[in-house]
This record gives structure tokens, C-alpha cells and sequence, in this order.
């Protein structure tokens, strides 16, 4: 029944050419802002070391996180994760079931105490002790408690297990908690890494599992315990869109020509400006570029963001950390009437700025004059 894989070829890892698989590596070690140098001693920590052995505990989820991890198109990904990890346990994919499933566990977990990777997917329901979601007549409560104390490690993954996601959402009639909440309150110890997303992406997992099998911890966190690496940085920043965020272009209903023109969400309620993730920059399932939410015309809503996911109203205007509201911001592509248009005007009036030094002012008062302009740019 245990997910069992013939030893690592060095020559052949998970269907890549060593070559390959050094190059892969080396990607990611780019991904985790690492030299990149890092991806040999990557492959290297990886192939050589007996693979780490992974118990997955689910408890209140939807099993998306399991099948981003599955669905992934990039070449043998899927590979990657099941080659370079030893998947213990597991209740989607196990092949057992029942108490034999369970003896397992038990197994693995003392066979591999204080050295075993323990993902949590889903969120903890705590009222009522924990009743409301139970494996092999065992509250979720209770196997967490279990399963993290002996853990190197647990890596949280998904919004659910990371603050709480769906399940949570008011009135969260099961008490749904995020797993290093319940760890605390507990007072267990063990390391705890947020992977937040709805679902995540499975580079980012990927990436914090090969960083802690390789330098033997995990990788630098933010104050939600995110690796900065994945969430370093606002979508808003990366956002193929924001181009026209800066030039006032905006879709504002779906459909509309702003919209089909593929201008920036940000008035269909895209909450990227206060989303901290890499989504723009990961894509996701590998299908070429665009492959991600805001890519497809849909706008962000905030599903690996604390108080923004599954919390704000999904059309409400998003509140920007670090740029300036848009309103203030000066339409480029103006409507035309009579002689010459204000879009030439602009680019005049901006290089009469940027000769006398003074362009920015001149953008300024070109936007006073065009407060009150309605079109798609508002
Ligand atoms: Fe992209 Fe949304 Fe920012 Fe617009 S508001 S630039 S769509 S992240």
C-alpha cells in the first residue's frame, strides 16, 4: 500500500536526463531567490539522500490542493514530487484503506519520528472537540496534535490550513483553524510553513520541501509564515496588466471593451494590490503564458491573503498597499473632439515636460483638466 517508487537513477530522475533535472533545479533555486549555482547542490541533496518521508494529514478541504500537485502539466512534476519524496501517507492516493491505512501511519511515524515532513491541507474544526471531521475514528484535532508533535516540520498548504479559507468564512460553524493556530494553543513547537492559495502552486511546495531537504531548514518566512521567496512581493507588481493600471485603463464590466482590450481589473474588484503572492510569475499548470487568474480576465481575489480571500466581498475595490488610487491618475487615451487629440496633447505636453524638466508637473495639471472625463479610462 505504500506509494513506492524504484530508487533514483541518477541518470534518469523522474523522467529527466541528469542534465535536465540539474537545470530544474536550478530554476527553482533561481525561484527561491538563491544563486544560481544552488540548483547542483539541490539535485545533488535530493538524489542522494534517502528521499524524506512526507505524511499528508486532510482534514477540512476539497482536495484541490492535492490535485494542483496532480494536474500539473510541466514535464513529470507530478514525478518529481512522488520520485523525490517519499509519500507515506496519504489518503487520496494511498492504495489501502481502513485501519490497514492507519496501522501504516502509526508505522511510518515511529519508524521516521522527529524526521518526517507533516503536511496539513485543510482547515481544523474545533468546536464540539473537533467532531465534525474525523479519519479512522479520530478527530482531525486530535491526529494533528499527534502527527505534528513527532514532525520535523509541518508545511501548511492552501489557504484552509494556512488561516482558515473556505471553511472558516462567517459563520465558520465547525470553528475551522488553521493548523499553527491549534499547534499553539497546544503548545507544540514544531516549525510551521503557510502555503497559502486556492489553490496553491505546486512550484512553491515543491521549492520549500527541496530547500529543507537540502539545507536542513526551512526556507526565510514572512511575519504569516509564507516563504518570502513565493510571497514576497504584491501580484500587483507583476501583473502583466498594470501597464495600464498606471495608464488609468480599466475594464469596467465584464465584457465591455476595456475588457476585451485585456485592460487592467483593478474596477471589477482585483484585490492583486493587496495580494502578496507569485502568481503572475509561476503561472500555473503550465499551458503558456496568461495561465493564471488575472491572465484570463478574471480579477484577483485575494485567495492566499489573510482578511482578503474568502473574506472581502468579491467585487469590492481592492485597497492598494503601496501605489496611489488610481482615481488620481491621469487618462491617457482620451476621447476626440475637434482638432487634435488629447492623447497627442498628452505626449506633447509630455515632452515639453521632460525638456524642461518638469514632466511630472505637466501630467498633473493634464490630469486636473481631465478630472470629470468619462470613457472606459474614467
Ligand atoms: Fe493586475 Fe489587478 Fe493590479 Fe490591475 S489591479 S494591475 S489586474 S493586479
Amino acid at each position: 500500500m505504500r506509494i513506492d517508487q524504484e530508487s533514483i537513477e541518477h541518470d534518469n530522475i523522474a523522467g529527466l536526463s541528469r542534465r535536465d533535472f540539474v537545470k530544474f533545479c536550478s530554476t527553482l533555486a533561481v525561484g527561491m531567490g538563491l544563486p544560481v549555482g544552488m540548483g547542483a547542490q539541490i539535485a545533488e541533496a535530493v538524489t542522494v539522500q534517502k528521499r524524506p518521508p512526507v505524511l499528508w494529514l486532510s482534514a477540512q478541504e476539497c482536495t484541490g490542493c492535492t490535485e494542483t500537485l496532480l494536474r500539473t502539466s510541466h514535464p513529470t512534476l507530478e514525478k518529481l514530487i512522488l520520485e523525490l519524496i517519499s509519500l507515506e501517507y496519504h489518503e487520496t492516493l494511498l492504495v489501502g484503506a481502513g485501519r490497514q491505512a492507519e496501522d501504516w501511519r502509526e508505522k511510518s511515524m515511529k519508524e521516521n519520528k522527529g524526521k518526517y515532513i507533516l503536511v496539513v491541507d485543510g482547515s481544523i474544526p474545533t468546536k464540539d472537540n473537533g467532531i465534525y471531521c474525523k479519519i479512522g475514528g479520530k478527530t482531525a484535532l486530535a491526529l494533528l496534535g499527534e502527527m505534528a508533535a513527532d514532525a520535523a516540520a509541518v508545511i501548511a498548504i492552501g489557504s484552509c490550513a494556512s488561516w482558515g479559507g473556505v471553511p472558516s468564512a462567517d459563520p465558520n460553524p465547525t470553528g475551522a483553524t488553521p493548523a499553527h493556530e491549534v499547534l499553539k494553543s497546544r503548545g507544540i513547537k514544531t516549525p510551521v510553513v503557510n502555503i497559502p492559495g486556492c489553490p496553491p502552486n505546486p512550484y512553491n511546495f515543491l521549492s520549500t520541501v527541496l530547500y529543507f531537504v537540502t539545507f536542513k531548514k526551512l526556507p526565510e518566512l514572512d511575519d504569516q509564515s509564507r516563504p518570502k521567496f513565493a510571497y514576497g512581493r504584491l501580484i500587483h507588481e507583476n501583473c502583466e496588466r498594470r501597464p495600464h493600471f498606471d495608464a488609468g485603463r480599466f475594464a469596467i464590466q465584464f465584457g465591455d471593451e476595456g475588457h476585451r482590450k485585456g485592460y487592467c481589473l483593478y474596477k471589477l474588484g482585483c484585490k492583486g494590490p493587496e495580494t502578496f503572492a507569485n502568481c503572475p510569475i509561476q503561472l500555473f499548470n503550465d499551458v503558456g503564458s496568461g495561465a493564471w487568474p488575472v491572465g484570463t480576465g478574471h480579477p484577483c481575489f485575494g485567495c492566499s491573503e489573510k482578511g482578503v480571500g474568502f473574506t472581502l466581498p468579491l467585487h469590492s475595490p481592492a485597497r492598494p498597499k503601496y501605489v496611489t488610487p488610481p482615481s488620481i491618475f491621469p487618462g491617457i487615451e482620451a476621447h476626440k473632439s475637434g482638432g487634435a487629440s488629447i492623447a497627442a496633447a498628452a505626449v506633447v505636453a509630455g515632452l515639453a515636460g521632460a525638456a524642461l524638466g518638469a514632466g511630472a508637473v505637466t501630467v498633473k495639471k493634464l490630469g486636473e483638466k481631465e478630472e470629470g472625463r468619462k470613457g472606459t479610462e474614467e
